[in-house]
């Protein structure tokens, strides 16, 4: 899931390619690196870690005359994250940037070692960097086609050819634009990398080769020339500032409840707009990560409220798994960038499966937002950010509309109108977040208690303090604790209660006694008081459709907390990416 971006124009491209990696370090930070080129030579720039050491490394180098350039922040998926691995990678007359995993790049760097081709690096990048070298004799869409033809996987390749003055851009499985301006132009794995100096872009479709000259990008398909739309993209240069916030995390948290006023509004004025799930036996939940944990509050939701049948999946288990399509069924993909490889994948199934497929995305031109039958957009706006926060909120409140639309309850829309007003109570007390913070930053182990919705709750909340702080924490059912993990249950190890189910409100506080017991240090949070406990964070009742809107935002902010008072890099926890584009 690494970024590219790459430029050419009137300019040296330094200052637009540091600007460009610097928006997309949150799909990687094992490594940067930069190629400019001219006439007679290709200079590459390259350093291990973020962008900003790249940035001091180019401040001390003496950079040639150039006005095309290529650059790259790196996801490492083969090979170490290196200085030897970093992109952009050169060989003979390609110099090359990728997004994406080549499947087939050992049998073909094997073909090309007896060919006397020469490779630094333990990549699969440089591989296709070489063998698009090997067909190069003049032409360049001639030498990516035959590449292409051989290569299997994902990518998304800028290119440059020495002795040729245009950049050249392909993919296939990984997002790619070509951002268009007037006698300059871009690639980039998404907007946000040059929204600063252009909004208008063209979606390259997989297949589809870019010529792009300073003055006109040409696109080729299966080896002829096609025309295509020129889109304007609707995010402004300031959405991508931190405004005041020391943290985009924490802003992106403070951005909910006006986030989710918008949302609900443009629903709740026309439930038309809210698919109805009644017509299906079964619905297939399929996400990863905290998206996927947002699917889990839905399929609760869904089977309490609605009675309907849903089965909640993880994307890279759907897709290699034996799935049973024995009834009507709607497969229902949940992911933030709607490039996430193995939702994608998973979608790509139910598709051929012939099942009908709805997205709950945030980027409307991502593949899973163009691939699916219909699609509910959260409007979370650019989430830069690695650990997810606003867009999880907007997709669990799709979850409790679709499941409050299913279940023909009672009018509660006067009760939902109240949602963001509460967030933001629930936000502005920030000192509550600290004072906890403080108490279980220096612990080990952590952990997350709950039942039915309450679990689902308690998996984001504990993956939240996990990538974010470095604290281990698991999350548990109430009821299975004892079945192995309170063992682990020490003096003053903390355990979150959360409880906001009635029906078994009782159960879960008999399982909070138990590690209560055993000299756990318990933080209830809840819609209701529990008397016999000091630490308890109360949030208002609302209706359980969006109950759970209410307890994940105190999760996050203490998750930050921690995260911040043990010194860690909130928004790009290490060993992360953002939009996961490699399965
Ligand atoms: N496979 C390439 C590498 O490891 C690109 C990785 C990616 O796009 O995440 O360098």
């Amino acid at each position: 899931m690494c970024g590219i971006v790459g430029y050419v124009g009137k300019h040296n491209p330094k200052d637009v390619l540091l600007a460009g990696l610097k928006a997309l370090e949150y799909r990687g930070y094992d490594s940067a690196g930069i190629a400019l080129k001219n006439e007679d030579e290709t200079q590459i720039i390259k350093s291990v870690g973020k962008i900003k050491n790249l940035e001091e490394k180019i401040d001390c180098s003496s950079l040639i005359e150039s006005n095309i350039g290529i650059a790259h922040t790196r996801w490492a998926t083969h090979g170490a994250p290196t200085e030897n691995n970093a992109h952009p990678h050169h060989v003979g007359k390609v110099t090359l940037v990728h997004n994406g995993i080549i499947e087939n790049a050992s049998e073909i760097k094997e073909r090309l070692l007896k060919e006397g081709v020469k490779f630094n690096s333990d990549t699969d990048t440089e591989v296709a960097c070489g063998l698009i070298n090997y067909y190069y004799d003049g032409d360049e869409v001639k030498a990516i086609e035959n590449a292409i033809d051989e290569l299997t996987g994902s990518y998304a390749f800028g290119i440059m050819f020495e002795g040729n003055n245009n950049l050249y851009a392909v993919r296939k499985g990984s997002p790619l634009i070509v951002g268009i301006s007037d006698n300059e132009n871009y690639i980039a794995s998404d907007i946000t990398a040059i929204i600063n100096y252009t909004n208008k872009y063209m979606l390259l479709e997989e297949g589809e080769i870019a010529v792009i000259s300073d003055s006109e990008v040409k696109l080729f398909k299966d080896g002829k020339e096609i025309n295509k739309e020129v889109l304007t993209a609707d995010i402004k240069a300031e959405d991508k500032d931190k405004q005041g916030y020391e943290h985009y995390m924490l802003k992106e948290i403070m951005e909910e409840p006006i986030l989710l006023e918008n949302t609900l509004k443009t629903f709740l004025d026309d439930m038309s707009l809210v698919p109805d799930l009644g017509d299906y036996e079964e619905i297939h939940v399929v996400a990863c990560g905290s998206a996927m944990y947002a699917g889990m509050i839905g399929k609760a939701l869904l089977e309490e409220k609605a009675g309907i049948r849903v089965i909640c999946e993880v994307a890279s288990e759907y897709r290699y798994k034996k799935i049973i399509y024995d009834r009507k069924t709607l497969v229902i993909l949940v992911s933030q960038s709607g490039e996430t490889a193995d939702t994608i994948a998973a979608m790509r199934k139910a598709k051929e499966n012939g099942i009908d497929t709805l997205a709950i995305v945030n980027v409307k031109t991502s593949t899973i937002a163009r691939e699916t039958d219909k699609q509910i957009f959260i409007e979370a706006g650019p989430e830069i950010a690695v650990a997810t926060t606003k867009a999880y909120i907007l997709q669990v409140a799709i979850f409790g509309l679709l499941a409050y639309k299913a279940s023909h309850s009672e009018n509660i829309i006067s009760e939902i109108k109240k949602l963001p007003r509460y967030v933001k109570e629930i936000l502005d007390d920030r000192d509550r977040y600290l004072n906890l913070a403080k108490e279980i930053y220096k612990n080990n182990d952590v952990f997350f208690i709950g039942r039915k919705v309450d679990y689902a709750i308690c998996m984001e909340g504990s993956l939240k303090l996990k990538e974010v702080s470095y604290l281990h924490s698991e999350a548990y059912q109430a009821g299975e604790l004892k079945h192995g993990t309170i063992s682990l249950i020490e003096d003053g190890t903390p355990v979150f209660g959360i409880i906001t189910d009635d029906d078994i409100r009782d159960k879960t506080i008999s399982n909070i006694e138990e590690v209560k017991s055993r000299g756990a240090k318990v933080i209830i949070v809840s819609n209701k008081l529990v008397s016999g406990y000091d630490r308890q964070i109360i949030v208002p009742k609302i209706s359980e459709f969006f109950q759970a809107i209410l307890i994940v935002p105190c999760l996050q902010l203490i998750a930050y907390e921690v995260a911040k008072l043990r010194g860690c890099d909130i928004d790009k926890p290490k060993n992360l990416a953002k939009s996961v584009t490699v399965e």
